[in-house]
């Protein structure tokens, strides 16, 4: 059987050794170091945005941020439905309530008038959130210039959660930046790696000293250890943060490279009874997978997909479960689209994430799109 084709693999790109070499070479093995200062800075200056704090996940940034915003128990976070569940367990770690806010059918990320409802919700329940996560889902922007007003009119800063849309940009502006603070995954699956990793993104300096004294146990300045703080152990090593350096550089390539894996999908499976993910005319996306919805109506399902590429030995999978329909987040208030449209599920029952790794050949890339036409030439 030929090897398996998995979603989104590690892509090293050749440029990460020298960096893990450096720190070999110092012994800089421990604690941070220079990759890791490195990092922060190669990353910001990329995003355009002036600071940055490396971390150990990009849940754990998630954390942090809620916690400079105060959350704290029985607040209240809304925070994007059809997402990954790191997204929204920190709020769970704060002891705080979330509320989940359906899709637009645009571009699949938080609808506008499902978090209008849900704000006035708010008001009259005298539940305001102390802060609104917005999700940019597999690879592509959220609609900031409609999201972030109603955010500023009641007054509640945002967390843009950028996990995956490294690279990808809204009317010309890259992810990461329209939120007071804005988090990067690299984990393993997305589109650049350190092995596992994150980091927060803000303009605001005070804000990011204050979550780097969280990230390393809430050391005072003092030196037999002074805690007046609880605090976490979140950083990132200084050799993980080496191989962001070299990820880093490889970015812009990987971006085409996922962009054609994109085009050659949309183009290949033209004429079959499925759609291609939408891609809004505000921004391009860095295309971290390609996600297909199948046609209402027809016999296939994407049970029936998934199992058929499974046997070619091909990794697929079905969109994120909405998150409240978690059990872990059962009783959890969910704000639809519009009142009797809910879209996340609808893509959840529909939809299907296709291998889109950067570097996935040709040859895979056809045995997948063959192993789904052949399929739909059985079925219908
Ligand atoms: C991957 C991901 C996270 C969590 O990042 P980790 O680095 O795995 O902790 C959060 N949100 C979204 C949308 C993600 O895809």
């Amino acid at each position: 059987m030929q090897e398996r084709i998995f979603l989104s693999p590690p892509h090293m790109s050749g440029n990460e050794m020298k960096y893990i070499q450096e720190a070999f070479d110092t012994n800089w093995i421990a604690p941070l170091g220079t990759n890791v200062d490195k990092f922060e800075e190669e990353l910001c200056a990329y995003v355009g945005i002036d600071h940055g704090l490396a971390l150990s996940s990009g849940t754990a940034g998630i954390h942090l941020a809620l916690k400079y915003f105060g959350v704290g128990p029985g607040d209240y976070v809304f925070c994007s439905d059809l997402t990954f569940s790191g997204s929204c367990n920190p709020i769970l770690y704060q002891y705080a309530h979330p509320v989940f806010i359906d899709s637009e059918p645009e571009t699949w990320n938080m609808s506008p008038t499902a978090l209008e409802r849900a704000f006035e919700w708010a008001r009259k329940e005298n539940k305001m959130p102390k802060a609104v996560i917005i999700v940019d889902l597999y690879g592509q922007s959220a609609d900031y210039d409609q999201l972030l007003p109603i955010c500023e009119q009641y007054g509640v800063p945002v967390i843009e959660d950028a996990a995956e849309a490294l690279g990808a940009t809204y009317k010309g502006k890259k992810c990461g930046t329209f939120g007071h603070v804005g988090i990067f995954s690299f984990n393993g699956n997305k589109i650049i790696t350190t092995s596992g990793g994150g980091m927060v993104v803000s303009n605001d300096e005070e804000a990011i000293k204050k979550m780097r004294f969280w990230s390393t146990q809430s050391r005072e300045a003092a030196i037999h250890y002074e805690h007046k703080e609880v605090g976490y152990n979140y950083r990132i090593s200084n050799i993980s943060a080496g191989i962001g350096r070299g990820q880093l550089q490889a970015l812009g390539g990987f971006i085409d490279n996922r962009k054609y894996i994109f085009d050659q999908y949309k183009e290949k499976l033209k004429g079959l009874p499925l759609r291609i993910m939408p891609i809004s005319v505000h921004g391009q996306p860095n295309y971290w997978l390609t996600v297909i919805t199948l046609e209402e109506g027809i016999k296939l399902t994407p049970g029936a997909i998934i199992s058929q590429l499974g046997q070619e030995n091909i990794e697929s999978r079905p969109l994120w479960k909405p998150m409240h329909l978690q059990p872990v987040f059962s009783e959890t208030p969910i704000f639809y689209h519009k009142e009797t449209e809910y879209i996340g599920m609808y893509l959840f029952k529909y939809g299907i994430c296709l291998p889109s790794g950067s570097s996935m050949t040709q040859a895979q890339q056809d045995l997948v799109i063959n192993t789904i036409s052949g399929k739909f030439a059985k079925v219908e």
